[in-house]
């Protein structure tokens, strides 16, 4: 791993304390995530070894965004999830996180992705969506079947 690149903490690296060294990012509200005491005091002791802790522009937030649709997880996102992937596409750095929409869009960005126990993931998923009623499928989500009119759409792996 080269040393110069920024690893962007996601939530995971704080409970579990395992992540690469070097270059370290995270974004702001993280803390708020950051419930149990052991790990506030794992992110305090980081922040004062010079984890920096950034605001991803609004322009790269829109960015990942339109990313997150394009794979289909946009809305299991959380607004901190959308931080994270954004700090990783501003950074170009590696997105440390186990989240598997975070995981997913970071993939389809080209960043290069590492789970919290280590692993680095390489499989990109696309999510499609099925009417239980009719068994339309479509790769846009719809709160109403475009066919049938059922509400009853679920997300299913498109590959
Ligand atoms: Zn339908």
């Amino acid at each position: 791993m080269q040393a110069d690149v920024w690893n962007i903490l996601d939530t995971c690296a704080f409970f579990t304390q395992i992540h690469p060294t070097g270059k370290l990012a995270t974004v702001t509200n993280i803390d708020e995530e950051i419930i149990n005491r052991q790990s506030k005091q794992y992110y305090t002791n980081l922040k004062s070894k010079g984890l920096k802790i950034i605001e991803p522009s609004e322009k790269s937030l829109e960015f990942v965004s339109k990313k997150a649709t394009e794979t289909g997880d946009y809305d299991v996102l959380s607004s901190i999830d959308l931080k994270i992937l954004a700090l990783g596409y501003e950074l170009k750095g590696n997105v440390i996180s186990d989240d598997f929409a975070i995981q997913n869009v970071s993939l389809h960005m080209q960043l290069e992705i590492i789970g919290c126990n280590g692993n680095k993931i390489k499989e990109i998923r696309k999510w499609k969506y099925k009417c239980s009623a009719c068994n339309k499928i479509t790769s846009k989500k719809e709160t109403k079947c475009s066919f049938c009119g059922s509400k009853d759409i679920f997300r299913i792996k498109a590959k």
